[in-house]
């Protein structure tokens, strides 16, 4: 895993489009390349200090473009530890958010060390082009090129030029394909590729206008963050050592020696979805259309900081603010973590499961093969 950049884009890939197709305005699309103005030569893979990314507003914005800026930083704010704070005079490095009406949007990758830009367009003057263009400027790149991507999506009846390269070095950081990133293409559509998953109907801003749940995890993970955001997941069939003794408690199981953890797997439907670790057989226990599914890949959730992360009574038909999402549904709609207990038999387990964004007055838990909706339960929060 490289240790200094989260992903490579293929630049030389989109350079080959840019040359072949031109700009086309009012599309998802953007296209990145490096900066190369003058003597500055692209000094790329290069990470924001602390995720404080300085940032200067251009002269070519509106009121409203800055205002949907600012929707986007927001979401960093809210989702991240990333900071985007007004450049000071003399500061060398710094991202100039700016308007281009020639491409839908076009961003340097990581920081350069000196001007950069992230520049939106045309009808894409929106907070969710600018969110993936500045997930650019943090080192991000397309999910629709990561290495694993062919098992996920496919292009079928694209034009070679049209098919975007594989980022071979691209560092995925062990996570599950996320088509609801803000950083995938929209997909049924060439570039964006076609989901293998046929239930899978939409694929990035149309999933998520703003980071996807997996998009904030990744960024909290590569920028190291503290606090709230410092719990992981982690690919289950990878833990570590470190990651075994960091896992959080999620209940028990008579039936289960030691506690069970949470964790939350990719759904056959597309969703992602937060359930019950088995750790002696790696297993995720979801429910889903009333039944229990045994999902064999899918992440563990980890506390490597010792933060306070506590299980809350239900506080009423609301999620609260300090919540831990966990997952997704396909649609994009936010999974949070709830534990519940659930008598069988005269036993008694404590099993972690899902709590919809859309209906928190109910959680949902799967044990012995069935799936349980209630209406007591426990929320994970952060303290
Ligand atoms: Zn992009």
């Amino acid at each position: 895993m490289s240790s200094n950049s989260l992903y490579l884009v293929a630049i030389i890939a989109f350079a080959n489009f840019l040359s072949t197709q031109g700009y086309i305005c009012n599309t998802p699309d953007e296209w990145l390349f490096p900066t190369n103005n003058g003597t500055r030569s692209f000094r790329p893979w290069t990470k924001w200090p602390g995720g404080v990314v300085k940032y200067e507003f251009h002269s070519s914005l509106s009121a409203n473009d800055r205002t949907e800026v600012q929707k986007a930083f927001n979401e960093y704010h809210q989702k991240t530890c990333i900071r985007f704070v007004a450049r000071s005079p003399g500061e060398a490095a710094y991202v100039s958010i700016e308007v281009d009406n020639e491409v839908c949007g076009v961003a340097n990758l990581c920081r350069t060390g000196g001007y950069q830009f992230a520049r939106f367009g045309g009808s894409c003057r929106t907070s969710n082009v600018m969110v993936h263009e500045l997930g650019h400027s943090l080192c991000m790149g397309h999910e629709q090129s990561r290495p694993d991507r062919d098992n996920f999506i496919h292009f079928p009846g694209c034009a070679a030029n049209d098919i975007p390269g594989k980022d071979t070095s691209n560092d995925v950081l062990n996570s599950m394909y996320d088509f609801a990133s803000q950083m995938h293409y929209q997909c049924y559509w060439c570039l964006g590729g076609y989901p293998r998953n046929t239930n899978v109907e939409k694929c990035g801003s149309d999933v998520t206008p703003g980071l996807s749940v997996l998009d904030a995890n990744k960024l909290n993970e590569y920028y190291d963050c503290g606090g709230c955001h410092s719990y992981r997941f982690r690919n289950f069939q990878l833990l570590s050592a470190a990651d075994r003794s960091a896992l959080l408690p999620g209940g028990s199981d008579p039936y289960v020696s030691g506690p069970t953890y949470v964790c939350r797997g990719l759904h056959p439907s597309g969703d992602i979805i937060p359930g019950v670790f088995n750790i002696h057989s790696s297993t995720c226990y979801v429910s889903y259309g009333n039944v229990e599914v045994a999902l064999k890949a899918g992440d563990a959730l980890t506390n490597p900081k010792g933060v306070g992360f506590s299980w809350v009574q239900r506080p009423g038909t609301y999620i609260p603010s300090n919540a831990i999402a966990g997952g997704r549904t396909r649609q994009g709609e936010t999974l949070y973590i709830g534990r519940s207990q659930i008598s069988v038999n005269g036993q008694i387990a404590t099993v972690p499961g899902k709590i919809h964004a859309n209906f928190p007055g109910y959680a949902y838990f799967s044990y012995n093969g069935k799936e349980y909706k209630v209406t007591s339960f426990e929320i994970l929060v952060c303290n």
